[in-house]
Formats: C-alpha cells, sequence, structure tokens
C-alpha cells in the first residue's frame, strides 16, 4: 500500500512532499502521454505546494488589526524578504508556481547548461537582487541529476553573498543528493521526490524525461 504520509524528512536536509495530491499530479507530469499544456499547468500547481512547504518556518511577528468585529494581534510573516532564484531555464516552470503564492518576492536567474559530454555545468547567465545577503533565498530547479548545476548555482549565489539559501525541486536523484549534501551541507533540499537513481546519460530514472523539453514543447 502507498504511503499516505504528508512530509517525509528524510534526513536533516532533505524532505520529500508525500501529500496525495503532490502524488497524484506528479504521477501525471511522469506519463509520457501528458501534453505540454497539462505538463506546465501541473507544475504550476504542485510548484504552489513546494512552496507552502519551503515556507513552512517563516518567522511570524503580531500586528494589531481591526476586522468588522473586533482589534486583534494578527500574525504576519516576518523577518528576512524573500527571493527566488531561477535556474533556466526549467527552473521558470517552478518559479511561476512559487510567485502565485509569494508575490513579493524577488527574483534571479541563473543560466547553467550541462556539457553532454563532462556533464559539468557550464555558466551562460547571472542575474540575481543586489541585496541577496539579506533575503531568504530559494533556488528552484525542477530536476536534481548529478547535482553538479544546483551544487554550481548554489556556490555562485554564495560569491555573490547569499546566506540563508533552500533548493527546491521536483525530482531528486539520490546521487544529486550526495552532491548536494556534500557541497552545501547548509542548504535544505525540499523536493516531491526522491527518485531511484541516474542513467548513464543523467538523466533520473523513472523521472518523466528532459523538464525544459516537457514544459516547453521544444521536442
Ligand atoms: N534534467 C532533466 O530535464 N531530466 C533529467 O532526468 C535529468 C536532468
Amino acid at each position: 500500500m502507498l504511503t499516505h504520509l504528508r512530509r517525509n524528512t528524510l534526513s536533516d536536509h532533505v524532505t520529500e512532499i508525500r501529500h496525495p495530491l503532490m502524488q497524484h499530479k506528479l504521477s501525471l507530469m511522469r506519463s509520457k502521454d501528458t501534453t505540454t499544456d497539462n505538463f506546465r499547468r501541473l507544475l504550476r500547481e504542485i510548484s504552489q505546494m513546494l512552496a507552502y512547504e519551503v515556507t513552512r518556518d517563516l518567522p511570524l511577528e503580531s500586528v494589531t488589526i481591526e476586522t468588522p468585529m473586533a482589534t486583534i494581534e494578527a500574525p504576519t510573516i516576518s523577518g528576512k524578504k524573500l527571493c527566488v532564484i531561477s535556474v533556466l531555464r526549467a527552473g521558470n516552470g517552478i518559479l511561476d508556481g512559487m510567485l502565485d503564492l509569494l508575490p513579493a518576492a524577488r527574483v534571479g536567474h541563473i543560466g547553467l547548461y550541462r556539457d553532454p559530454e563532462t556533464l559539468e555545468p557550464v555558466e551562460y547567465y547571472f542575474k540575481v537582487p543586489d541585496d541577496i545577503a539579506e533575503r531568504l533565498v530559494i533556488v528552484v530547479d525542477p530536476m536534481l541529476a548529478t547535482g553538479n548545476s544546483a551544487a554550481a548555482a548554489v556556490a555562485k549565489l554564495k560569491e555573490r553573498g547569499a546566506v540563508t539559501m533552500k533548493f527546491v525541486c521536483l525530482l531528486a536523484a539520490p546521487e544529486g543528493i550526495k552532491v548536494m549534501q556534500a557541497a552545501h551541507p547548509d542548504v535544505p533540499i525540499v523536493t516531491a521526490s526522491v527518485d531511484q537513481c541516474l542513467n548513464e546519460h543523467g538523466y533520473i530514472i523513472p523521472g518523466l524525461g528532459d523538464a525544459g523539453d516537457r514544459l516547453f514543447g521544444t521536442k
């Protein structure tokens, strides 16, 4: 029987969200028969849930407000402002859903592609808010595969001054988690699923194929 746990904290640093809605939508995304428009919509919906989870421990403070009926001390989010960093291009699919829930967040973009021979990341674009050091930075990329791009993106953000970071992905391979945890043990990972492994081309198994191609319909 499938587990119906809502969250599965695999270690201090990896949280796999087991919510039934998330699992259902993810299964639809994995199917090779799912169309581009449905894939895009499902990723946006799942990303809203990922945003919910990754912001779970944001601090609150009380402010005085008046409802039509009474004056109360009401909780509001305090502390660091947010910044969402999309690892191009597939990261933009998660970004959209994140911004639905976090409309005031600042946004940055990092362009990295994987050298098909070495599987190493090569940077081609980098633009992030100047005040990134003062923000909680949420780095988004649907597929944590080898972990090389994710680790390089986080390293680059640290160079620019980012201090507090979380990494959000749709699927994570155990190999990628290992690389990220070795390079950046201070960066928690939130994912919808920890999959089985990588194949020899660096694709996640069972995965869902190339997230960018499926999101943008480029193949
Ligand atoms: N990137 C993808 O889009 N899919 C994978 O399976 C691995 C990396």
